[in-house]
């Protein structure tokens, strides 16, 4: 039996390939793919901007929902039918970071989608390292195949969340309202902020509205810092760099109120440098964050929250493409057509 994939070949060459359907050994599990949601990082995978850890002859795709299509010898409490999705880290268990408990940030970590084949085919095999990791994670409810798909990019964020903690009742600044951003937002509302303010481009500031901001805004520079300053009444608790713009990593720092907290959430060009203030962390005694990938945990805690339907984050999927037209759906997510791109095997 053999299915369609989309293969990258190479840098600038990912094609709809023919390839035999994986068969479960022992100990795996083999996913039929429901849906694949495409993010700015594949775009940077098939152009060869991102190349650390990418598998040429790799099946793409890193935010998938599937359903259990076959169970190899071994195997227990997973059936067939049920849906499911995976933690796309498969962490080493050994190394030092695993150790100490940063497993998404394992020393050999091997992603899916990037060495592992990922979702942007008919089916996906979980290997048996992945299965004894614990890396699949059931559907506790069924949902929207495109919703359980954006478990991956909800994991990050949760990630991102347990650095900077927002507490009831205080203020959240994310700059940035690109699906990442918007994702932000939902969970400083789930968190309980009151004041959440979301800055981005015009077109995006009213799904940020629609999902808990209290304010959008569109400015830029030091009219955008006064802006923020006088939404969040003086500085924000929060301040999330959600877009990789550099410049924003000062301006996140100026928005931030005392005692305040700042995460660089986005990847910034490899290599690129910032100019920042530091007498603005000294004297408001700021505490600055990272954060990248996710864990086993947050994942399970991810579609927990999209199953139970406590995060309503469906609407971030604007398009839909059949797998047969992946072309197409990679280029709507080049040229932002919309929010989030799915992609349904036909
Ligand atoms: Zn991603
Ligand atoms: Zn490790």
């Amino acid at each position: 039996m053999s299915m369609n994939a989309a293969v990258l070949h190479g840098i600038d060459d990912l094609s709809l390939t023919r390839v035999p359907v994986p068969e479960p050994g022992p100990g795996e599990v083999l996913l039929k793919v429901e849906a694949n949601t495409i993010c700015g990082t594949d775009l940077r995978i098939v152009s060869g901007a991102k190349t650390a850890g990418v598998r040429p002859g790799v099946i793409l795709g890193h935010e998938f929902a599937g359903r259990v299509a076959a169970v190899g010898e071994g195997v227990e409490g997973v059936d067939v039918g049920v849906q499911a999705t995976c933690s796309i880290v498969l962490s080493c268990g050994r190394c030092l970071q695993c150790l100490a408990g940063r497993e998404h940030l394992c020393e050999n970590l091997r992603l899916f989608g990037y060495e592992i084949d990922g979702g942007l085919a008919e089916y996906l095999l979980v290997p048996r390292e992945a299965m004894e990791r614990g890396n699949l994670v059931l559907a506790p409810r069924e949902l929207e195949p495109t919703a359980l798909a954006l478990a991956e990019p909800v994991s990050c964020c949760l990630n991102g969340a347990r650095q900077f903690r927002v507490s009831p009742g205080e203020a959240v600044v994310v700059l940035g309202t690109g699906p990442i951003g918007l994702l932000h937002v939902a969970l400083a509302k789930l968190a309980g902020a009151t004041r959440i303010v979301a800055v981005g481009r015009p077109g995006r500031l009213d799904p940020a509205l629609a999902l808990g901001a209290t304010h959008a805004l569109a400015s830029q520079g030091e009219k955008l810092t006064r802006e923020i300053l006088d939404a969040t009444g003086g500085g924000a608790d929060v301040a999330i760099v959600a877009v990789g713009d550099p410049a924003l990593a000062n301006q996140a720092l100026e928005v931030a109120a005392v005692g305040g907290r700042v995460n660089y959430f986005a990847g910034f060009p490899k290599g690129s440098t910032a100019v920042t203030e530091p007498n603005i962390v000294h004297y408001r005694e700021l505490q600055v964050t990272g954060g990248s990938n996710a864990r086993r945990a947050d994942v399970r805690r991810a579609v927990e929250l999209l199953s139970s339907g406590a995060l309503d984050v469906g609407s971030l999927v604007t398009h839909r493409f059949p797998l047969t037209q992946i072309d197409a759906a990679i280029a709507a997510v080049r040229e932002r057509a919309g929010l989030k791109v799915a992609v349904v095997p036909d």
